[in-house]
């Protein structure tokens, strides 16, 4: 499964567009939402031990206010 995360801006810190993937710690598994509760991985069949994935997307969030600092 994944899940993406649009850009926020956050106290002047601009958290940019990303991706989570959520797969199973043991096998890698591409758990679905519905699976992420259950106990045991239904691909590998192991105790569920979630893993984590983050892509951040590499398009440059939109300059705000015109000005660019190099
Ligand atoms: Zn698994």
């Amino acid at each position: 499964m994944i899940k993406v995360h649009e850009a926020v801006k956050n106290g002047g810190i601009i958290n940019p567009k990303h991706e989570v993937q959520i797969l199973c710690g043991n096998c890698g598994y591409d758990l679905d939402e519905s699976e992420l509760n259950a106990d045991t991985c239904s691909d590998c069949g192991e105790p569920l031990n979630l893993r984590q994935n983050t892509k951040i997307y590499a398009t440059s969030v939109p300059a705000a206010g015109g000005s660019t600092l190099v």
